[in-house]
């Protein structure tokens, strides 16, 4: 990851203005000294963003997106935060600092790898459109009705059945190292040389947002001998992550933008046959089901995106699935599914494309899907049954961030009783039981996806934090106010890392953020609000700092900070809140220590051990009150 120094991006910072920034895309609302927008990353409806001109971020309160310029740029650009960065240097005419040698080399080295993936594509275009060998992939493809409009447009392609075809034509041009770092040769199993990825294939580049060919699908031909799978692959490479590239996205992307949504079939053929029958805004994945990093990607391009799976049952399984994994993110998710033996190419070859939108904008919600194929399986004759149904949907409406409260909830909740047949206050309470035990495994899930995390580093990841949808406890109140403290008069920063460490921060959202203020202030440094804010370039952690300055402001800590000292002339409020953030280590540690002695054994010495550290932590306690 590239390294820029904080000054660099202080200096970006300090020459975007958020207002006027936002303002080149969205209609904003004054609302006092600040302004109300609708928000663009869920479907809003009353002016639910909030820009904060002297803190210079925006904030959405009802599906919690927010952050400072930068993450405005990622979220709304879908980029990562160098990119973000370089953005708005160049938006504001200021010099990006030249990279290290070693950022050099690897960006050449990627672009090496460009470069041969966009000459083996010509190569295998070239060769389907003129060569003898091509014809009976020629005969394949306009036995599919591809015409020769989309043959160009997608720039197919045929790799005749020759192991080192394409070895011998880049021979006086690329070294092999390069083509096997681009996945187009791999070693032979026997260990002498190598041999060309595909053979005897009919050939579709795939292409990133930005039209940079970034590996291969190869196709059998049929009738021909077969190697290896109908379809093929590349491996991933440095320019290839199949979790992160959709097929088709470099066509779609304008039509998506201009459309309702995003349109995501299962086959690259399929999206071809869809683009050519007018369907523009369809987009495929490639051998994998659509990641959470495909759909943020998708969503900074518009709300909506409908799944189309084959109507037989390994397609409404796949639909089943990808509704549980997916159903949890801030889209509009909506579900199609086909006829039986019927894929997305037969319907528009029998129906046209017309008819394909037309089923595609009346896509049931996601949870509509979920909810009829949970009815179909478990059956609804029964209260037994109609319970069974009930709990699997409420299990997953538990997991959607930001449902909690909203007129979307109290529309599904109506609908679940209707269909169900269920009183909708016993609904109620059965989804707050069922967020209440999400909250539980929660936690769990967050460390997983850490895990996760550090070994995909590379990756731009928005990570969903799951803390705004519930009631805080007493525990997360006392350490959310340390850090509006905190934020609110960073100078309070020097007395408490005396005092209080990162440790003493239990809730893992507030620990984050409180490791960053931390961080800042191991550096020397004050971690004022717009320190702590260049110190991360995670969205996710800049949209809680937000939250806590806005907790503080509507508490009026800052007021509060100023009005009354204690004796070591720490303001009141703050003294107590370390004290009592003191008080509670003690009386874990007390209970921990409590807990290993009942543990190894008891004999009459330790009970007495026991004995005086009880009296001494409850003579402690009454001096305290
Ligand atoms: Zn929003």
């Amino acid at each position: 990851m590239a390294e820029f120094s904080p000054d660099f991006k202080e200096q970006v910072r300090s020459r975007t203005e958020i207002v006027g920034l936002i303002s080149e895309s969205l209609t904003l609302i004054p609302a006092g000294a600040d302004y109300k927008a609708l928000c663009p990353f869920h479907d809003d409806h009353s002016p639910s963003m909030m820009v904060y001109p002297d803190r210079q971020t925006y904030r959405c309160w009802v599906c919690q997106t927010g952050g400072d310029a930068f993450s405005w740029v990622m979220n709304r650009e879908s980029v990562g935060f160098r990119e973000a960065l370089e953005m708005l240097a160049n938006r504001a005419h200021i010099e990006i600092p030249k990279r290290s040698q070693y950022e050099v080399e690897q960006a050449a080295q990627k672009s090496d790898v460009y470069e041969v993936l966009k000459w083996a594509e010509g190569e295998y275009h070239r060769t389907f459109l003129h060569s003898p060998e091509a014809k009976d992939a020629r005969d394949y493809v306009q036995g599919r009705g591809f015409t020769d409009d989309t043959i160009e447009q997608f720039r197919l392609g045929y790799q005749p059945r020759e192991f080192d075809w394409l070895q011998r034509k880049a021979a006086t041009q690329f070294d092999r190292k390069l083509l096997e770092s681009a996945q187009l040769i791999s070693p032979r199993k026997n260990g002498t040389g190598f041999t060309d990825f595909f053979v005897d294939r009919v050939m579709f580049p795939i292409h990133d947002e930005r039209a940079r060919t970034v590996a291969f699908g190869g196709r059998l031909i049929p009738g021909h001998p077969e190697f290896g799978g109908k379809y093929l692959n590349s491996r991933e490479s440095p320019v290839f992550h199949k979790s992160r590239v959709l097929f088709g996205l470099n066509h779609a992307r304008d039509p998506i933008k201009e459309s309702v949504g995003t349109i995501v079939v299962e086959g690259y053929t399929d999206c071809i046959a869809l683009h050519q029958a007018g369907v523009r805004n369809a987009v495929a994945t490639l051998g994998t089901a659509l990641t959470e990093s495909h759909v943020t990607r998708l969503k900074a391009f518009a709300p909506r995106v409908t799944l189309v799976y084959d109507g037989d049952k390994p397609g409404l399984d796949a639909a089943n699935k990808a509704v549980s994994t997916l159903l949890a993110q801030q889209i509009d998710l909506r579900v199609m599914t086909l006829g039986e033996k019927e894929d997305p190419a037969d319907f528009v070859e029998k129906h046209g494309g017309e008819e394909f939108q037309k089923v595609a904008d009346q896509a049931p919600e996601a949870w509509e899907f979920k909810l009829q194929r949970e009815i179909q399986t478990k059956g609804a004759s029964t209260v037994d049954a109609r319970e069974r149904v009930l709990t699997e949907m409420l299990t997953l409406l538990a997991r959607v961030p930001g449902l909690a409260g909203t007129a979307r909830e109290d529309l599904i909740l109506g609908r679940l009783a209707t269909r169900l047949r269920l009183n909708e206050s016993s609904i109620r309470s059965h989804l707050k039981k069922s967020r209440s035990q999400e909250r539980s495994t929660r936690v769990v899930r967050v460390n997983t996806a850490d895990q996760e995390a550090a070994s995909e580093q590379e990756r731009p990841k928005e990570e969903r934090i799951d803390f705004y949808n519930r009631p805080l406890s007493k525990d997360d109140k006392l350490e959310s106010e340390f850090l509006e403290c905190v934020l609110t008069q960073p100078n309070l920063m020097e007395q408490a890392r005396q005092e209080i460490g990162v440790g003493d921060i239990q809730n893992p959202h507030l620990k984050l953020l409180a490791q960053l203020v931390y961080d800042v202030s191991e550096l020397g440094e004050i971690p004022t609000f717009d320190r702590v804010m260049l110190e991360t370039e995670r969205n996710e952690l800049k949209g809680l700092a937000i939250w806590v300055t806005e907790q503080a402001r509507q508490k009026g800590i800052e007021k509060k900070l100023l009005d009354e000292k204690s004796e070591d002339g720490l303001p009141v409020l703050f003294r107590e809140n370390l004290d009592r953030l003191k008080w509670r280590r003690e009386e874990m540690s007390h209970r921990s220590q409590l807990e290993q002695q009942s543990m190894t054994g008891s004999s009459e010495q330790d009970a007495l051990a026991r004995l005086k550290q009880v009296s001494a932590f409850h003579q402690k306690r009454a001096a305290k009150r």
